[in-house]
């Protein structure tokens, strides 16, 4: 019999202590942080489940990596590492290296969008909109339906709806769409995968229209895993030669290293485009930084160059979805409403099936997250009205899974709380706010149980 335990595939050498605390002192912390999670300081948490962007822990390789970081300022020795382990996967010809995402994400639409212009896309995460609306084109969102489901277990929940791509193409017209995205996975749809079949569909379509595909590649390496598991002929294919056939279908590429990079900072910007990368070059002088360290230090650029091998490596992705859906499927097994199937980076409970009593007005999702920080000092993230205003079509609370973090018993222990919480569901009440900002609220909302 094979073995079936998995189990974390490393060992550790640094610690970084956590702290505990009693409920007795978590109530006055969650007072003073007026209910929102994003006031408590970090060192009041025991698992911090907030967000898996720049969280990651980095390997000794990526330490030693470090120190072999060239600070030139101009076309340094740790440039030509990153750049090679970028075309290595991505295979694109051009790679320029920005600080994070968002910043890869201005530039390409800066250089590609004006105003009238449509962006389709899976679905669009927030920074990715915010950018395209900020030139003042249109961000569409084409997920199948099947992806707004969230009972619903379809294996590639991320795909995009192909046909309602045809039809938007049809209806606005081949010059009003620059370029369309591809977001994998699907962060805001649940970290659910986009399948190569589709993949394909969608750059076919593309590139009859000549429309540029690029990708949103943020987890692709958790894409690629998802395709071997359950993607029709891809069980022998290893997940960086699945990474290449994906990328090989596109024109070029966005990415935040904070996520598949496992690194806590930087990004990049890839495109097959000459003239379209040196405006993109030109632009990044002026506000990341010169093109071969683009507003990164060449340290960085060493350990993104080591992370995003390290994140194709089978073992390592192998425990990673296994143990966030470890923690999906515990809580689901006692009932706990949760999107499914559970995706590559977080889990998603519907705190309005877990809280039927208050209603989106009350904001289930913070009651719920409070809750989880007053059982036992985790923090999550609510997804929802307070996120979203009353236009929210759930009220989610995502579980954000930190990249080689957390081991199998500190998940065995969120498991624990989350069930206590559950045992007592019918008590919890829902809260008001006394302070919102203008916009982007959830950040600084002040709340209070009513
Ligand atoms: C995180 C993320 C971004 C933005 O990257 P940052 O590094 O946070 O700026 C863009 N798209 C997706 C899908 C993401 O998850």
């Amino acid at each position: 019999m094979p073995i079936r335990t998995v189990i974390e595939p490393f060992k550790i050498k640094t610690v970084e202590p956590i702290r505990w605390t009693t409920r007795e002192e978590r109530e006055p912390i969650l007072a003073r942080a007026h209910h929102n999670v994003f006031l408590i300081p970090a060192d009041e948490i025991l698992i911090d489940l907030l967000t898996d962007s720049g969280t990651a822990a980095m390997s000794t390789r990526q330490w030693a990596s470090m120190m072999e970081g060239d600070e030139s300022y101009a076309g340094s020795r740790s440039f030509v590492r990153f750049e090679a382990a970028v075309r290595d996967i991505f295979g694109y010809k051009h790679v320029i290296p920005t600080h994070q995402g968002r910043a890869s994400e201005r530039l390409l639409f800066t250089c590609l969008c004006k105003k009238g212009d449509v962006v389709p896309n899976n679905t669009h995460f927030d920074t990715t909109r915010a950018n395209i609306e900020y030139q003042g084109a249109e961000a569409v969102d084409l997920v199948i339906p099947e992806g707004k489901d969230p009972g619903n277990r379809h294996p590639f929940k991320g795909n995009m709806d192909v046909e309602a791509l045809a039809h938007l193409i049809e209806r606005v017209g081949r010059e009003r769409i620059p370029l369309v995205m591809l977001t994998v996975t699907n962060n805001s749809g649940g970290g659910q995968p986009v399948s190569i079949a589709n993949a394909r569909a969608v750059a076919d379509l593309c590139h009859r229209h000549g429309i540029p595909l690029y990708f949103d590649a943020c987890r692709f390496a958790e894409n690629a895993y998802f395709i071997k598991l359950r993607e029709p002929g891809y069980a022998g294919t290893t997940p960086k030669e699945i990474a290449r056939e994906m990328f090989a279908l596109g024109d070029g590429c966005t990415m935040s290293a904070k996520k598949d990079g496992l690194a806590n900072i930087g990004g990049f910007l890839c495109t097959n485009d000459d003239a379209l990368a040196q405006q993109e070059e030109n632009l990044s002088i002026l506000t990341e930084g010169y093109p071969t360290y683009g507003g990164l230090a060449g340290r960085d650029l060493e350990a993104i160059a080591v992370g995003l091998d390290e994140a194709l490596e089978e073992d390592y992705l192998h425990y990673r979805i296994s143990s966030t859906a470890y923690l999906g499927n515990h809580i689901s097994a006692e009932g706990v409403p949760i999107v499914q199937p559970p995706g590559g980076h977080a889990i998603y409970i519907d705190a309005r099936g877990f809280l039927p009593q208050i209603p989106p007005a009350r904001f289930p999702g913070v009651a719920l997250a409070c809750e989880l920080f007053l059982e036992g000092g985790i923090r999550a993230v609510e997804i929802g009205t307070l996120m979203f205003g009353a236009h929210a079509a759930m009220d989610l609370v995502r579980l954000a899974i930190p990249r080689r973090v957390y081991t199998q018993s500190h998940m065995d222990y969120v498991v624990e709380v989350i069930l206590e919480v559950w045992k007592r569901r019918e008590r919890i009440r829902g809260l008001e706010l006394t302070y919102e900002a203008p916009f982007l609220r959830h950040f600084t909302a002040h709340l209070t149980p009513v």
